[in-house]
């Protein structure tokens, strides 16, 4: 087992949430530079340095752009779920949640010939009802929720809190956490939203994403550093030095393996049956 594995997981929305909302010319060229320009980019970085990442395709993604998928594939990298239209789950019935995700599969098994095993929620929203339905789809792990940093958990099901009744925790099932936080983001960081300005310089990034690099490689041996990026948001050239310089200063680290999150899952799984 490597002292500590990073994994680069890659959102790949171009522009499916466009599409579904009917956005302006301007929000579609934002969303269309990520397969145009970030995403040709990033998979060049991680051939250059032999990275294997998963990457979080939406279903329209995946059949619009296919040469990126073609390229995804070609490279080694691991193919997970991301909705279709890049839907927030947590506004979706769940008929209509457990259709996507079956309609999110085929296109997968489509071009690689088996069911991925990944899933991340778009907006990591979810519903009271999403991950089991994640799980009776048949994915082995969800990577949308918070509750630990350099380890991975199993998902429990059916939690009920009330102010009159207090915490009933639920049970766990089959499906495997990997958890996701904000600052290991690059979009709550660089693109202008509600309540933030974005566009913050990539030293400050750079800074959060190394610290937790040498803090988990100190204190958490065999644990695992994951950051979420964007090819829209990653792709410019000031952030790409950035995630050079990311990828460098970990491969710089004693005992430190890139891998995919189905490696990385299948490790854990088999240590905690
Ligand atoms: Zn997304």
């Amino acid at each position: 087992m490597p002292r500590l594995t990073v994994a680069i997981t890659v959102d790949h929305d171009a522009i499916s949430d466009s599409v579904r909302r009917g956005d302006s010319p301007v929000k579609f060229s934002h969303a269309e530079f990520g397969p145009r320009v970030g995403a040709k980019r990033i998979l060049a970085l991680l051939a250059a340095r032999g990275v294997p990442t998963t990457w979080f395709v939406p279903g329209h993604t995946l059949t619009t752009f296919t040469d990126d998928t073609e390229v995804i594939l070609a490279g080694g990298h691991e193919l997970a779920c991301h909705g279709w239209f890049h839907e927030d789950f947590a506004e979706l019935s769940d008929e209509d949640a457990a259709a996507v995700l079956a309609r999110s599969v085929e296109a997968v098994r489509a071009v690689t010939g088996a069911a991925p095993i990944g899933f991340r929620a778009p907006y990591w929203s979810l519903g009271p009802a999403t991950l089991g339905l994640v799980e009776a789809a048949g994915f082995a792990y969800d990577s949308s929720l918070m509750a630990n940093d350099y380890d991975l958990y199993r998902v429990r099901h059916g939690d009920r809190h009330s102010t009159a009744d207090g915490t009933a925790w639920g049970r766990e099932g089959s499906l495997v956490e990997v958890p996701v936080y904000w600052a290991m983001d690059d979009w709550p960081h660089f693109e202008p939203g509600p309540g933030r300005s974005g566009l913050a310089a990539p030293s400050s990034v750079l800074e959060i994403w190394t610290e937790e690099l040498r803090y988990a490689h100190e204190n958490a041996p065999g644990g695992l550093v994951m950051v979420t990026i964007h090819p829209e948001c990653i792709g410019r050239g000031h952030r790409m030095a950035m995630l050079e310089r990311f990828i460098d200063t970990a491969a710089a680290l004693d005992g430190v393996a890139f891998e995919r999150l189905d490696a990385v899952v299948s490790r854990w799984a088999g240590a905690h049956p």
